[in-house]
């Protein structure tokens, strides 16, 4: 899972840039609201957390923005601005969800894991495909109720195909969920971790369409 933090705050940027590293999320932090304003034009984030205080572009034209693209993806706002009638022009605007500064780290990673969840259409934390089983809270896998050990690379190609059962991620966008910028991207690193995936998952888990991409087949057998 890939994360946009667009905060201009150095000490909440770089507490909340840790908590996530820590959950094993990807993050990209941006300072000011013209970058972060580019960044999501070009990239693909599962979620953005967004101050509306930035330097250059406030978050809410930011937000509007982006909706006015028609992206969907989850945005929750982190402001000290506590006003209601700050808090609902930015639900106005399209944000899923609204924290006001401080707050605390647990709650925000309760809610970008209830925000993730509702973005793709779950009501619980488990998948299931197949034999295998993901917890996408604590991020542990089972197969064939057994528990297996994944590295934080490796789950996260397992949980960017296992969201979207039968869709085809290109390697470009594996390696998109598996590093923040400035990170060296190995070469050959994808097919150096789905080929560790096939041999704990089996080899039937991803499937490969060559020169497109991999994919997770979906549980019920359909494309
Ligand atoms: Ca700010």
């Amino acid at each position: 899972m890939r994360i946009l933090l667009a905060e201009d705050d150095n000490m909440i940027g770089s507490a909340v840039r840790e908590a996530l590293l820590q959950d094993g999320y990807v993050v990209d932090w941006l300072r000011d609201g013209p970058r972060a304003d580019a960044a999501l034009a070009a990239g693909d984030y599962d979620l953005v957390l967004l101050d509306l205080g930035l330097p250059g572009k406030e978050g809410l034209d930011i937000l509007r923005g982006l909706r006015a693209r028609r992206k969907t993806l989850p945005v929750i706002i982190i402001t000290a601005r506590d006003a209601v009638e700050s808090r609902v022009a930015g639900l106005d605007a399209g944000a899923d969800d609204y924290l006001v500064k401080p707050f605390d780290l647990d709650e925000l990673a309760a809610r970008i894991r209830s925000a993730l969840r509702r973005s793709a259409g779950r009501t619980g934390p488990g998948l299931q495909l197949g034999g295998v089983a993901l917890d996408l809270a604590r991020r542990s896998v089972q197969r064939d109720g057994a528990p297996v050990t994944l590295s934080a690379r490796e789950y996260a190609i397992v949980e960017a195909l296992a969201l979207r059962p039968g869709a085809i991620l290109s390697r470009a966008q594996l390696e998109e969920r598996m590093y923040g910028w400035g990170e060296e991207i190995e070469s050959n690193a994808v097919e150096v971790h789905i080929h560790a995936i096939r041999r704990k998952l089996g080899a039937e888990f991803i499937r490969n369409v060559r020169g497109v991409g991999y994919y997770i087949p979906r549980p019920d057998g359909a494309a």
